[in-house]
């Protein structure tokens, strides 16, 4: 099985040095691996093949994963008070699977936090299995790391409970106080179409405590998530307005 996968990306890969790695729980500090690991951001059409064959290989349980933690967050998610709501979007096609966000997350997050070395806490998880304590309703450890997804039509999907926490904000005490909304969709130079703005507001006016509405770009500099719009449209207001009326 293991063969077949990684022979479909020849052109991309080192077969042989990538189906050693992966014997072993620390494969993505392990060459071929690492090299490739730090180069797949740059090239889009080697990304896409790089997350088509995460997801295989995840999907077959070819990664060396570990189910029991700990976890970068493991102690904090047993009460957590949400008080903030941050918004972001998939910068990728509406059409995005949760399978498909959950390989983004693993690859973006998971792999890039489990392969730093630079404090006490990132060495204590350096070289270890990966794992974010969190499962599906089969059973399947996920990735993603937003609470909501929407849809352009509005329509909108659970991802996260709201007991965990997400590695969504690129700061560690927004991430422990929030709930992630995602537009499904680039929105880097056009706003999400209005009915996924409103289905945003019905889900934000669930929270009975939240103090701030705030995009990614505002806990996170250097991002520009969730897009131009967050700061240059009216519908940001709307939003806010929307979520914060008859409450
Ligand atoms: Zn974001």
């Amino acid at each position: 099985m293991i063969n077949e996968i990684l022979s479909k990306y020849v052109k991309f890969i080192d077969c042989e040095g990538w189906k050693e790695a992966l014997k072993y729980p620390d494969w993505y500090i392990k060459e071929p691996v690492a090299t490739d690991l730090k180069k797949f951001n740059g090239d889009v059409f080697f990304r896409l093949n790089f997350y088509n064959l995460i997801k295989e290989l995840l999907c077959d349980n070819l990664i060396a994963l570990d189910r029991e933690g700990p976890t970068f967050f493991h102690e904090r998610e047993i009460e957590r008070e949400i008080t903030n709501i941050v918004i972001h979007h998939t910068k990728t096609e509406p059409e995005i699977s949760k399978e498909y966000l959950s390989v983004m997350g693993f690859l973006n997050v998971y792999v890039a936090e489990y392969s730093r070395c630079h404090n006490s806490l990132h060495r204590l998880f350096y070289g270890k299995p990966i794992c974010s304590g969190h499962f599906d309703k089969n059973n399947k450890q996920i990735f993603y790391n937003y609470h909501w997804i929407i849809r352009p039509d509005g329509s909108r999907e659970r991802l996260l409970q709201d007991h965990q926490i997400g590695l969504h904000a690129g700061n560690k005490a927004v991430n422990r106080t929030s709930i992630a909304i995602c537009f499904a969709g680039d929105y880097s130079n056009s706003p999400p179409a209005f009915s996924a703005i409103e289905s945003a507001a019905r889900i934000i006016k669930q929270y009975s405590n939240i103090k701030n509405i705030i995009g990614h770009c505002e806990a996170r500099e250097g991002t520009d998530c969730p897009g131009n719009w967050w700061n240059s449209s009216t519908l940001r207001g709307k939003l806010i307005a929307l979520a914060t009326l008859c409450k």
